[in-house]
């Protein structure tokens, strides 16, 4: 008897390969569970129908031209996208989903051996295509629940060829600082690509996040990837784009799959583009939803979640992630659980987000949520949302006084003589957000013994802080303002109970609680300052 021989075997590095793992769909978890419906939150999904004028644009583009090859270099979409950008259209490449960019360009720029840098937990496609590049994986853990921007720049090597930096990161949600993205653009080998992955960034409201494009004319070596995936609606047409120098995205072009972004896709690309207006209405909706998730988990249900910039919003629930993720789908809600770790629910409509925290509320206790959590918790939880809705109201008010006219003197401080006029006010507002927030990290990172905080206001640094403020356009320092404050609410979003617990040494005043500095020193000077602000506007 003849036997058949095995069939060949595929290439090692596939024996290593962590398996992609879609999100379970609706479908699925309603047969499992005998469930007459069910709603999938599972994949960071637009959760609105396609728009009427962009399903108008992919019927006629099928009708007419189904039986062609679509334009492999979707050469429209390029010079649309461009045109909106700013950018000419050699710096724009676009892949079949930015999935399929991410692929094409470790294809184009890595070696075996090579090393490619992320923060971990992050998007999953990047240990697989890293690891099926033949690439050394180095991944380095999250801090706060989201990218460690100082440990990822520590940790770039001259063998590092490519660093994904994710913001929003999938699944925290979080975003990195623009200051920190610069800071590793600053760190990396000149023949490193840093690829700033922004498929949820039409989500971001955060005003500290990158302003990518600006950066693009000096750094050669960056490159931003977006998706109509998400905000678009467009997931199942599966088109992507990637933003850099003209030579990158030439080497990226280089190795796409030939007609790989189909003509369906670039249609409703192009007529997406069209709509955006239309697009945007939608976007804010999903915005406003994610804040009243967040809001509700931290104030009414006690369970605080890091600070959500893109249409999904993280539990930390650790190892009650699994279990939650399971009572949650028994329910008809199905997320995307990670083990040990969280679950990452997608914002749907607010019927759908009514029903995720009700049942949360609903399982909090008999899963025993509190005691595995971890963020803040109970009252701690309340404290942070309290927080952010005091930045929120400050961010407000300051936006509003950067658009009044102002004149006068303020009244003098107490004790003092000193009198400020309004563009000293406001050198002075954009100076202590990010002076405090250092301060602030300080205390966190300290541990146990405490960092000793706070210099005088005629510390020499801050002194010429202040005049450089003052050479500053109005507009300027009032952006440097609303940005610290961002940084800060996006910072206390993400401390967990132990760093609410440390102490600061001041100079003066002695041992201060994080709460006490936050009402001196964070949110409590600048709305001293606002009130300033207010006894000066122009009548
Ligand atoms: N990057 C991140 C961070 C993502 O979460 C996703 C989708 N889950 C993608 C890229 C890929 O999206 P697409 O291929 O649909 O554009």
């Amino acid at each position: 008897m003849t036997t058949t021989p095995p069939p060949p075997k595929p290439r090692s590095a596939l024996a290593a390969l962590p398996v992609y793992k879609p999100g379970r769909s609706a479908e699925v978890a309603m047969a499992d569970h005998d469930l007459d419906a069910a709603v999938k939150l599972a994949s960071n999904e637009n959760p609105f129908a396609p728009l009427p004028s962009v399903l108008a644009a992919i019927e006629q583009s099928a009708a007419a031209s189904l039986n062609r090859y679509a334009d492999h270099r979707a050469s429209d979409l390029r010079s649309v996208l461009a045109d909106r950008l700013g950018l000419e259209p050699e710096q724009v490449g676009i892949g079949c989903g930015s999935v399929g960019l991410l692929q094409q360009i470790l294809l184009a720029y890595v070696d075996p051996g090579d090393e490619v840098l992320y923060g971990w937990r992050s998007f999953e496609a990047y240990p697989i295509y890293t690891t099926i590049a033949g690439a050394t994986v180095v991944a380095v853990p999250n801090r706060f629940e989201a990218l460690d921007m100082g440990a990822i720049t520590a940790a770039v090597t001259d063998r590092t060829r490519v660093v994904f930096v994710t913001s929003p990161n999938n699944p925290t949600g979080t975003v990195v600082g623009h200051a920190e993205l610069v800071a590793l653009l600053d760190a990396v080998p000149s023949g490193c690509l840093v690829v700033l992955d922004e498929a949820y960034y039409e989500y971001v409201t955060g005003l500290h996040a990158p302003a990518a494009l600006t950066l693009l004319a000096d750094r050669p070596n960056l490159a931003v990837l977006r998706t109509f995936s998400k905000a678009y609606g467009l997931a199942a047409l599966r088109v992507g784009y990637v933003l850099g120098h003209p030579d990158v995205v030439s080497a990226i072009d280089q190795v796409l799959v030939p007609f790989a972004v189909n003509g369906l896709g670039q249609a409703a690309a192009l007529a997406s583009l069209a709509a955006d207006d239309e697009l945007a209405v939608r976007v804010a909706d999903v915005v406003t939803e994610r804040e009243r998730v967040a809001s509700e988990l931290r104030r009414r249900i006690g369970l605080s979640v890091p600070d959500p910039q893109a249409n999904f919003v993280w539990l930390p629930a650790g190892e009650q992630a699994a279990p939650l993720a399971m009572a949650l789908e028994r329910a008809g809600l199905v997320t995307r659980p990670f083990p040990g770790e969280g679950v990452r629910i997608t914002i749907g409509t607010s019927a759908d987000d009514d029903r995720v925290l009700d049942a949360i509320e609903q399982l909090a206790g008999p899963l025993g949520l509190a005691d595995a959590w971890r963020l803040p918790v109970d009252d701690r939880a309340r404290t942070v949302q309290d927080a952010v809705d005091r930045i929120d109201a400050a961010d407000e008010r300051v936006a509003a006084h950067g658009v009044v006219a102002h004149d006068g003197f303020t009244a003098p401080d107490p004790g003092g003589t000193e009198q400020w006029d309004v563009g000293q006010v406001w050198a002075h507002l954009a100076e202590i957000g990010g002076y405090w927030l250092g301060e602030l990290q300080r205390v966190v990172n300290a541990g146990d013994e405490p960092a000793t905080i706070g210099r005088p206001l005629t510390d020499p640094s801050r002194v010429d802080a202040i005049a450089a403020g003052r050479a500053r356009p109005v507009v300027d320092n009032v952006l440097a303002t609303r940005r610290s404050l961002d940084a800060l609410r996006a910072y206390l979003a993400g401390l967990s109970e132990t760093d609410w617990q440390r102490v600061g040494r001041h100079v003066s005043a002695g041992d201060m609680t994080i709460t006490e500095q936050l009402d001196a020193f964070h949110i409590g000077h600048v709305e001293q300052h606002l009130a300033q602000l207010d006894d000066l506007v122009r009548s």
